[in-house]
């Protein structure tokens, strides 16, 4: 269930933010983009049975309406919650790019008990969280890991690469069905993606930028064109490709954009929208 296909922009669509139903109920959520509280409510959904927190990384794109899903699900009811929350490792080092804490600095700087939002902890409902940080740096023979492997429930990860930003690549497999989320990834993440997503029922693959040089040179250095999607599709052997994250002028020029991949991919290629439900 697709609670927000866009971002960053504030175009219309909520920002990336997923949930995953297995036997009809929401089991695990995938970022946590703003604009997704309202989208929750839309599809009469709760969070009451979601107790994987997936985190691509950590641009407020994709992380920014933590606070407001978690205070909803304590609000909800159901008892005290229990959140798993995986994401990136930090950056390496202050003084390369942009600074980002580890997943579970971010936790305890939102939550913590010096946290802006302190209070949340114990405020409807007690909420507690469980960080489990992933190293994100890409690697030359990228090879993914289990993070969870629970009554027939496979969740893998691997390194991405998105600029700057520490990301995560996450692979599900439930009752021999997959799904891959590429998360936002430039080109040094490709072969991770290759690697993790080989033969998956469905791959969301976070679709920025046209093809050289149509979008602006900064974006290539963060995001993949719709001719390295559609290669990857085709390689990595996927069943079924989903584009989400969509930003404005891929939506302007979907022929284009959908003519580009299906160069290479043969398979059903759609465009997300808010609301979209896929069964993989
Ligand atoms: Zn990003
Ligand atoms: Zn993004």
């Amino acid at each position: 269930m697709v609670l927000g296909s866009g971002g960053p922009g504030a175009d219309g669509r909520a920002a990336s933010c997923y949930l995953v139903l297995i036997d009809g109920r929401a089991r695990i959520l995938l970022d946590a983009g703003p604009g997704a509280f309202a989208r929750l409510g839309e599809a009469k959904l709760s969070l009451a049975d979601t107790q994987v927190v997936l985190l691509t990384h950590l641009h407020v794109d994709h992380v920014g309406e933590l606070p407001g899903l978690f205070k909803a699900r304590a609000v909800a009811g159901g008892g005290p919650a229990v959140f798993e929350v995986w994401g990136p490792a930090g950056s390496a080092s202050r003084h390369e790019g942009a600074y980002f804490p580890s997943t579970s600095q971010f936790l305890e700087l939102l939550f913590g008990t010096k946290g802006a939002f302190a209070y949340l902890r114990d405020f409807a409902a007690p909420i507690s969280l469980h960080a489990h940080d992933i190293p994100a740096e890409a690697r030359p023979n990228p090879a993914s890991r289990v993070i969870l492997d629970e009554s027939g429930l496979l969740i893998r990860a691997i390194a991405g690469h998105h600029g700057d930003a520490p990301a995560v690549i996450y692979r599900i497999d439930y009752a021999r069905r997959s799904i891959t989320f590429s998360g936002d990834i430039d080109a040094q993440g490709l072969p991770a993606l290759r690697t993790i997503a080989k033969g998956s029922d469905l791959l969301v693959f976070n679709s920025v930028v046209l093809d050289p040089p149509a979008s602006p040179a900064i974006l290539y250095t963060l995001h993949t064109p719709p001719r390295a999607i559609g290669e990857l599709a085709r390689d990595a052997g996927v069943h079924r490709l989903l584009l989400s994250h969509i930003a404005p002028a891929v939506e302007q020029h979907e022929d284009a954009v959908l003519a580009s991949i299906k160069r290479s991919y043969h398979g059903p290629v759609s465009l997300a929208a808010d609301a979209t439900r896929v069964l993989p």
